[in-house]
This record gives C-alpha cells, sequence and structure tokens, in this order.
C-alpha cells in the first residue's frame, strides 16, 4: 500500500518521490509507504489552503456563512462516525493500539468534530463601554492557515481537538501528522473532500519531523501552529514561530502526579490509577506517572496496585488487551534502556505485568512496571517514560505532597483522593498543572475542558471553547459618531 499527501482535496505524491516505510508495530514488519514530504510539498499545501481562504476571506471557505460551516463540521462528525471501525482498523494497524483503544479515539474525535460545529454559530464579540459618542464593537476573524503537527499516540483524537476547533474558527488548515501515524490522518482529510468541504480546506503533508515538521513551522503563510509532542521538539518549533511572530500552541509532555491521601476510597481509586498510566501502553502526555501515597497506607496499596500490575497484559490489537506494543522500535528501546537504568539504580520492583503468549517476539512489546520507593530526585521521578511504567513514593503530610507533586520541570494535570473537600480544594489550587482531577483522573479527558500544561508542559490552551477563541483574531472596530 502507498499512501500519498492529501493536497487540495487530491492525493499528491511526494515531488521527490522520497517514500518512508510504515511498520507494524506487533510485528515489527514494513506493510506500507508514506510519501517523505519537504518544504516544496508543504509549500503547495500551504498555496491550497491560501487559495480556500482567498486575499480576503473572499474563498470558497472563507465565504461560508457561520451556518454552512457548522453544518459541514456536524456532516465531517457524522461521517467519522460511519467510519469509525475503518479509522479504528488503520490506526491500530499504524500505531500497535488495541482495536478497542483505536474506537475510543475515532468516537472521541467524532465527539470534537460535533461540539465544534456546535460553537460555530455562537462565537461572536461584544459591543464594549468606551468614551461617549463611540460605539465599539469586537469581531472575531479567522487567523488564516493554521499549521498542526500530531504525533503518533492519540493521532485521531488529537486531530479532533485542533483540526476541529481551527475549522469552526474558520481558517484553512496544513496538517503534518507523526511519521509513525499518518495513516488515519489521511483517510481523513479524504473523509472532509468526500462531505464538501472546499479543495484546500484540510491538506496533510506526511514526512519527518526534521524536514517537513520543520519546513510547517518555519513556513511564513502559516499564521497559528499547534503543536503536540516532545518538550525538545516543541521548543524548535515555539522558537521557529517566534521568529516570524506566529502565535503557537505547545502542548507537551508531563510527569503527572496522582495524591493518594489515607481517606482516600481506595476501590474508586485504584482501578482509576492503573488505567492512567497504562492506557495506550503509557504513551500519553497526561499519564498519571508518580503516585505519590500518605505514609499510613502506603503498603496497604502498593500491596493492592501490585496484585492488579501482575494481571495486566501486553498483546497485538486484535487481542484487545489492557496494552498493544509500543509505537516503533525506538520508543521500544528508550523505554526497556530507562527500566534497566532505574534497577541499576537500585530502585525497586513492586511487581510487573506480562506479554501475552500469542504476541509475536518481534514486536515492541513493554509489560507494565510498578517501582516502588521512587527517590524524588531519580530520572524516573522527573522524567518522562512514555511507557506503562509507574513511579511510586511516600509522603507524610500535605504540604510535603504539593512539594513532591510540584518538583518536577512539567505542569500538565494532577490528580486528588481524598474525602476532605476542603483538603481537596486546596490542593487544587496549590498544584501546579493545567488540569486538576478530584477523586477522578482524566488523563486530559474532556472534549470540553479546556487542556494544556504550565512550565515545560506548554503554553496555550486546546478543548472547550478556549481553544476556539485561540484560533481566531480578535478584531476591535472603533466608531465615532457624534
Ligand atoms: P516528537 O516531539 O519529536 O514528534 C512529535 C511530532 O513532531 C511528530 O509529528 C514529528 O514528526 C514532529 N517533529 C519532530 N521534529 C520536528 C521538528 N524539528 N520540527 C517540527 N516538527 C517536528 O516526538 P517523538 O520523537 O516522536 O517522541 C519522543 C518523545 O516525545 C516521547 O518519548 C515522549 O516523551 C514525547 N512525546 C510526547 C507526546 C505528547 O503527547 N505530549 C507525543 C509524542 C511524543
Amino acid at each position: 500500500m502507498q499512501f500519498d499527501h492529501y493536497i487540495d482535496n487530491a492525493r499528491v505524491a511526494p515531488h521527490t518521490g522520497a517514500r518512508i516505510d510504515v511498520v507494524d508495530p506487533s510485528t515489527g514488519e514494513p506493510f506500507a509507504t508514506i510519501g517523505r514530504g519537504d518544504a516544496t510539498d508543504v509549500q503547495h499545501a500551504v498555496s491550497a489552503a491560501q487559495r480556500a481562504m482567498g486575499d480576503t476571506l473572499d474563498g470558497p471557505w472563507a465565504k461560508l456563512s457561520p451556518v454552512e460551516r457548522g453544518n459541514l463540521l456536524f456532516a465531517y462528525a457524522a461521517a467519522v462516525s460511519r467510519h469509525a471501525d475503518e479509522l479504528a482498523q488503520l490506526e491500530a494497524r499504524d500505531t500497535g493500539k488495541a482495536l478497542n483503544t483505536a474506537r475510543t479515539d475515532a468516537a472521541v474525535l467524532a465527539r470534537y468534530l460535533q461540539y465544534y460545529a456546535g460553537c460555530v454559530d455562537k462565537l461572536h464579540g461584544d459591543t464594549l463601554p468606551y468614551t461617549a459618542g463611540f460605539t465599539v464593537l469586537t469581531v472575531r476573524e479567522p487567523i488564516g492557515v493554521t499549521g498542526h503537527i500530531i504525533p503518533w499516540n492519540y493521532p485521531m483524537q488529537i486531530y479532533g481537538r485542533s483540526v476541529g476547533a481551527s475549522l469552526a474558527a474558520g481558517n484553512a488548515c496544513v496538517v503534518k501528522p507523526a511519521e509513525d501515524a499518518s495513516l488515519s490522518i489521511l483517510r481523513l482529510a479524504e473523509i472532509a473532500a468526500e462531505v464538501g468541504f472546499p479543495a484546500g480546506t484540510v491538506n496533510v503533508v506526511t514526512g519527518l519531523g526534521g524536514e517537513a515538521g520543520a519546513a510547517l513551522s518555519a513556513h511564513p503563510g502559516i499564521r497559528h501552529i499547534s503543536f503536540t509532542g516532545s518538550t525538545g521538539t516543541g521548543a524548535l518549533v515555539g522558537r521557529a514561530a517566534a521568529e516570524r511572530h506566529c502565535p503557537a500552541v505547545l502542548e507537551l509532555g508531563g510527569k503527572s502526579p496522582q495524591l493518594l491521601f489515607d481517606d482516600a476510597d481506595l476501590d474508586q481509586a485504584l482501578p482509576v490509577i492503573v488505567n492512567a498510566i497504562v492506557q495506550n501502553a503509557g504513551q500519553t502526555c497526561s499519564a498519571g506517572s508518580r503516585l505519590l501515597v500518605q505514609r499510613a497506607i502506603y503498603e496497604r496499596v502498593l500491596d493492592r496496585l501490585a496484585q492488579q500490575f501482575a494481571r495486566l497484559r501486553s498483546g497485538p490489537p486484535s487481542m484487545n488487551l489492557e496494552m498493544g506494543p509500543l509505537v516503533n522500535a525506538k520508543q521500544h528501546a528508550r523505554v526497556r534502556a530507562i527500566v534497566e537504568r532505574v534497577q541499576a539504580d537500585g530502585i525497586r520492583v513492586a511487581a510487573r505485568g506480562t506479554i501475552a503468549a500469542g504476541a509475536s517476539g518481534a514486536g515492541y512489546y513493554q509489560e507494565a512496571v510498578l517501582f516502588r520507593d521512587v527517590p524524588p530526585d531519580s530520572e524516573l521521578a522527573q522524567e518522562e517514560v512514555f511507557g506503562p511504567v509507574l513511579a511510586a513514593m511516600p509522603f507524610d503530610d500535605e504540604d510535603a505532597a504539593v512539594a513532591l507533586a510540584n518538583g518536577t520541570q512539567y505542569g500538565l494535570v494532577a490528580g486528588v483522593w481524598t474525602r476532605d473537600g476542603a483538603r481537596a480544594l486546596r490542593l487544587a489550587r496549590k498544584l501546579q498543572a493545567g488540569q486538576v482531577f478530584i477523586n477522578n483522573y482524566g488523563a486530559g479527558g474532556g472534549v470540553e475542558l479546556p487542556f494544556g500544561g504550565v512550565k515545560a508542559s506548554g503554553y496555550g490552551r486546546e478543548k472547550g471553547f478556549e481553544a476556539l477563541l485561540g484560533f481566531t483574531a480578535l478584531k476591535t472596530i472603533a466608531i465615532r459618531h457624534d
């Protein structure tokens, strides 16, 4: 199978003819190729998107009324739901994620498109009090052509939250999916054309980050860039954007803490805590990867968690186990090396999951691992693993818990488990994170809930109405009439 870029509502081969192998993570076998795009392909896509916008918002996409735009997005959401199984199969093969997880991703994508479809005709400006003799109003206009650099962990969901919001605001999009997860995104661009989005509204250029991705983030025609991925690459994208005064939303990594107090409902908390680190095999920016437990219940919690971890299995997508393989050989080697280093440093394993008998030895499987008594300054407590590895550590009181929780460079999500309502609210205000869940953990969940980080977890917000506003340019019009 050979997949090309999707530009101007058509499949377009990379102009150099260069291609990248697409590998099935559950077997390590290549099964398709994608185009290895470069700056020329990006230029082609940006030009198509600029034509869809027109010079004065008079292009075939920009001139649609909000109702027409919203209706197209509703139709897109419905088409995604109709194609959910096809999209999930494609995604599971491409990324290794369990088929059920890929189905959930397709359902969440449809929900993002539906949410933003419903926002289009509620996006309005204000009239503002000003000097006598004036009427002042604001209007929210599209920014223009927006760039979207998407990682491989949740391609469909991240497409939904960034492309969905941008389209709702009236922009045209150029998307650069991850080289390890381009297939669902290419199909989504085709589906957009099938439901009637004008040519150039959604364009996809595949390729390597340092080539197509770098060209997109540096392109002067891109007026807003959204990036989800690693902290290091985020800095490169942010710098390229800053050099040409382009607004950027950077959704980067995390080392998100879950704070478990001795009055918490453990029956409610523990399954959520396990799921928050093993979902998508731990390849989730908002994974709850640090577990801070009040000392009085520490041993009891570890015993119970150890039993749950021992039952976790990894296997191919079709087996629908708790976890699939990791996405590629590089991530596999990286996560294994971290686990080995942590053990060599003397940090103890409390429990391990298993790799299912039916899994290929050549697949990129990593069993879940629970480490205990993890020193707060160790690599495991400080750095993102991006695998199913949970770092547990005890704390004595609330102040110590907050200091531990805030003691990394990251600040994406935090979870607090306690029956003490005042403590929950107090901590919610003290924790350095973009989202705090009380007696729950959403791993960035909630289409309607603004999501993003502080500190090295990035800036700007995705999801919810907040994200939509970020994709608009606010214009103030001051009219003197006296
Ligand atoms: P990455 O950040 O390098 O890749 C993410 C996206 O950025 C991909 O589409 C990639 O092609 C693109 N990209 C890479 N280099 C680029 C550049 N110079 N300019 C513009 N775009 C570029 O991530 P990775 O190498 O695939 O994974 C490495 C680590 O990143 C993981 O171990 C994990 O810690 C982290 N990660 C985080 C997320 C997240 O959701 N926050 C997602 C994926 C990876």
